[in-house]
């Protein structure tokens, strides 16, 4: 879940690099390294255990090389701890040779044993060595880089993105994927390499995306692109969406922070030009027609962490709307299960990055048992859409604090327009209903501004509460998902113990935690909902205020049942109900952020945790 970066070209490689690693550090951040390569043919490295200003201390402190190529990485580490000597790049061919890796090489036992046998010494605990002597024994033979890399990857297992560099080949970088991310950036005499756009975008907006057993040798005025077997394969160039400031803090005191505040923008982008005259309009589902549409039978929604609970928000929605059996499955768990699919089940994935690994497998796992897939996704030209039969992209723009908040309204936002779409192919709604939907849908953006205003004395809430040690957040019906997603985002930030749970859950267990003190955050649904899901609620907070817990309910205006019995009210706008979890979200992102930062803590990194996961 490493962010690499590559780059051959006129300029500095070390700003290159640098600049690179800096956009991509959110996807992983216990130690950082760059490899330079002159054009006279010296090769220097520096890595260091920390985040990536370590390493940038130590640049500025002592300069590199001024080389014209290099690779850089920012590691997550899976084998060895997150030490000076794992750190990447590691070396082959006496010191010639830096390779950097993401991913894990499953077999590097075996490889290492037999190096060791061949009288290779090791320097690091990491699998990823392995490579990088391996590529550097296969160098030596044949003097070839490209065909060195080829060799290799026939014997390595597992999933991974390597780079290298060689000092007898200034002006090049030899790339390969594996199931884990690489995209070229084209530049203007100069080319790029970077698990995702963010890596490049600074210095071009063209890519080019690189499929699955693939690999890439860039020169300053060439890309070749071949399969592991070296057949040339075809390339897919596209316009990135977004430009580099979109990735920057913009005088934001934290990446989280300025997400939150997008959240209006992120509902907003994502529903533009995909409401046409009050009807919902996807011209472009690839192969998901409404005759397919027409033909589902079951959906089954899988997702990771903060996607699954949008996926669980999904799937009430879209079995109310559509009337189609829904189910969500955690990506990891899926594929173990032997679900039972054809051609009549949607396996709709969720995914902010497109790269999550988990979801991935179970989306190509899917795939091969024949089921249809539609992928919601935030980042164009990434793995996940590629391997399904159509993708609703969200317009978040980039999410660079790991604990998504702007994503997961976007991929609500998406599964909703799916769900209101599905119901119009299919007929399960009248027009008239179709459009009271969309309209709540397109009011979301201005109400979630409101939360935000709104929002404000959630600060002061969370200084009185830095030394809470437990939070409970319970909510029902589409209030539970966002229950715990608060959980989550305070396990995340504040590392707090905090758990969600169903309201009605309540007496068959979790009621026993409740003691006198204990914050209960409910999410409280409207009282104008037709079904006694209100007054289910007011009873349960009843229940537990009884026990002593100290309650803050996120509560529509206006809602008088809910005062007498809670310590805080923060309220919200009206809404319908499907809607409101869009809204009583936004609170507890607050309140999560607010929290680790009265800790001291830092919200964009969180501590053992990476942004997109791309090791199972
Ligand atoms: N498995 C490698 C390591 O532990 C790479 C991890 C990564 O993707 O950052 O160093």
């Amino acid at each position: 879940m490493c962010g690499i970066v590559g780059y051959v070209g006129p300029n500095s490689s070390v700003t290159v690099l640098l600049g690179g690693l800096s956009r991509l550090q959110y996807r992983g951040y216990d130690s950082a390294g760059i490899a330079v390569l002159g054009t006279d043919g010296v090769l220097e490295t520096r890595k260091h255990a920390g985040k990536l200003q370590v390493l940038i201390d130590d640049v500025d402190a002592l300069p590199l090389i001024d080389g014209q190529t290099g690779i850089g990485h920012t590691r997550w580490a899976t084998h060895g701890g997150p030490t000076d000597a794992n750190a990447h790049p590691h070396l082959g061919d006496d010191g010639k040779l830096a390779l950097i890796h993401n991913g894990i090489i499953e077999n590097f036992a075996p490889l290492k044993q037999e190096l060791l046998d061949a009288g290779e010494t090791f320097t690091s605990d990491t699998d990823s060595e392995v490579a990088a002597i391996l590529v550097g024994r296969a160098f030596r033979e044949s003097g070839d880089l490209t065909l060195a890399m080829r060799q290799v990857v026939a014997r390595l297992e597992g999933a991974f993105t390597l780079l290298i560099v060689h000092q007898d080949r200034p002006g090049e970088v030899v790339g390969a994927r594996r199931i884990s991310p690489l995209v070229i950036g084209l530049g203007d005499g100069e080319n790029f390499l970077g698990s995702d756009v963010a890596a490049f975008v600074e210095h071009t907006r063209r890519a080019v995306e690189i499929g699955d057993d693939q690999i890439v040798t860039i020169r300053p005025d060439s890309v070749e692109v071949t399969d592991f077997a070296g057949k040339a394969v075809e390339t897919r160039e596209y316009e990135i969406a977004w430009d580099a400031s979109a990735s920057e803090k913009g005088g934001w005191s934290s990446f989280m922070r300025k997400e939150i505040s997008e959240e209006p923008d992120a509902v907003y982008n994502t529903l533009l030009g995909r409401v046409v005259d009050g009807a919902v309009a996807f011209p472009d589902l690839g192969g998901l027609t409404d005759e397919v549409l027409g033909s589902i039978d079951r959906i089954v929604i899988i997702a990771c962490g903060t996607a699954a609970y949008a996926g669980m928000l999904g799937k009430y929605a879209i079995e109310a709307w559509a009337r189609i059996p829904v189910e969500v499955t955690l990506s990891h768990e899926f594929r173990y299960s032997g679900p039972i699919l054809n051609d009549r089940t949607l396996v709709i994935s969720v995914s902010q990055s497109g790269e999550t690994i988990d979801t991935l497998m179970a989306v190509k796992y899917a795939k091969v048992e024949g089921a249809r897939g539609l992928s919601i996704c935030n980042t164009q030209g990434s793995s996940i859409p590629r391997e399904s039969d159509a993708v609703i992209y969200t317009h978040a723009g980039p999410e660079v604090a790991v604990a998504s908040t702007k994503a997961f309204v976007a991929q609500i936002t998406a599964l909703y327009l799916f769900g209101l779409h599905l119901a119009a192919v299919r007929g399960s709604l009248s027009a008239a209903q179709l459009t009271r939907n969309v309209e709540e849908l397109q009011a979301i953006p201005a109400k979630i501004a409101e939360v935000l205003v709104a929002s404000e004395g959630i600060g002061q809430l969370a200084g009185w509460m830095a030394d809470t040690r437990s939070v409970l957040f319970l909510g029902r019906h589409v209030g539970y998902p966002i229950a715990l997603e608060g959980a989550l985002k305070l396990k995340e930030l504040a590392y707090i113990h905090a758990e969600g749970f169903a309201a009605g859950e309540l007496k068959h267990g979790p009621i026993a935690l409740i003691e006198p003190g204990q914050i209960v955050f409910v999410i409280v649904p409207s009282p104008r909902d037709p079904s006694s899901l209100h007054s289910k609620v007011v009873s349960n907070i009843q229940e537990i205020r009884a026990r002593g817990a100290r309650v803050i309910a996120i509560a529509e205006k206006g809602d008088a049942a809910v005062l007498p019995y809670a310590d805080e009210v923060i309220p919200i706008p009206l809404a319908a109900p499907f809607f409101e979890p869009l809204l009583a979200v936004v609170p507890l992102h607050i309140f999560a952020l607010e929290l680790a930062t009265a800790k001291g803590l830092d919200v964009d990194q969180p501590r053992n945790l990476a942004k997109s996961v791309t090791v199972e």
